[in-house]
């Protein structure tokens, strides 16, 4: 049975990030994915939106996160060239209703420290986008967007600079804790079955969102997180298609992704 000090499950944007970091401290770092490569689920399925952090809820982790996380991102995106833009959002409201919920966005935008949110002056709208049409206008200058994929490339690359192993095709079927160890069973392509690394430190990075449930429940033996479910849909505006900044009529708010 081999060991490990670190073994990270998954090389999606969250395992890749993680083994960057840590590779710039830690040695002999093992990412263990069950795809042949990396970022071949969530992380290259989504809108690369860099969010702003407007609408989670005060003093959450998700807040705290998302704001502290867009300055990294943009800052280092600039310093390594990774493809990148702060173009802005426009939430528009087309009545009442609506103009009172981005107000609402504006106050707790506020609450979680992002003040630069304003309403857009009349005109202003079609000066910026004469195809949008709304009654109201809120600017969020901080949200932009980013190429996942050469984020992703540039974390494995960087990641495999700093002699992280990656070990692709290879899928993790049980984790068992024992004492201060963890051991890793994972399934080869051939089917055939090995304990992989017993982990020294305790340092087991779960970068699967969808799974993390389950695997709680499989290391921890209990389930302290409510799991919820949510399906989204996407559409493409073919009419518009010369927008400069990115649009979100605020149906979607309920819950922001
Ligand atoms: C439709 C949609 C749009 C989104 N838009 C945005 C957006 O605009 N901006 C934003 O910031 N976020 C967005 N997100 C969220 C973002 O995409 C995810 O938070 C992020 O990709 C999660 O990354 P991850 O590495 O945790 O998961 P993943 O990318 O899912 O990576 C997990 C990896 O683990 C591997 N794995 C799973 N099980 C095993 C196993 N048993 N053994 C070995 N490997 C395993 C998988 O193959 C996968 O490669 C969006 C999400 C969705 C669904």
């Amino acid at each position: 049975m081999d060991k490990t000090n670190i073994t990270i499950i998954g090389a999606g944007i969250c395992g890749l990030a993680t083994s960057f970091i840590l590779s710039q401290k830690y040695k002999d770092i093992f990412v263990v994915e069950q795809r042949d490569s990396f970022g071949r689920e969530t992380s290259s399925r989504n809108s690369e939106v860099i969010h702003a952090g407007i609408y989670y809820p005060k003093n959450s982790l998700k807040a705290n996160l998302c704001i502290k996380g867009k300055t990294l991102l943009y800052d280092l995106c600039k310093k390594h060239n990774i493809p990148h833009q702060q173009l802005g959002k426009i939430l528009v409201a087309c009545d009442n209703a609506e103009e009172k919920t981005i107000e609402g966005i504006q106050r707790n935008a506020a609450e979680n420290g992002v003040n630069n949110l304003r309403f857009l002056k009349k005109g202003e709208l079609d000066t910026l986008e004469p195809d949008i049409k709304a009654q109201k206008a809120l600017l969020c200058p901080d949200t932009g967007i980013v190429d996942s994929h050469k984020l992703m490339h540039f974390f494995s690359e960087k990641s495999k600079n700093n002699n992280v192993e990656f070990a692709y095709s290879i899928k993790v079927i049980n984790i068992t804790k024992k004492d201060s160890e963890y051991e890793i069973t994972v399934k080869e392509p051939s089917g055939e079955l090995f304990l992989l690394k017993q982990i020294l430190l305790l340092t087991l990075v779960d970068s699967m969102p969808m799974k993390l449930l389950q695997w709680q429940a499989l290391i921890l033996k209990k389930i302290n997180t409510k799991f919820i479910t949510a399906k989204v849909n996407i559409f493409a505006l073919a009419i518009l298609k010369n927008l400069k900044l990115i649009i979100s009529s605020i149906h979607r708010q309920a819950l922001p992704i």
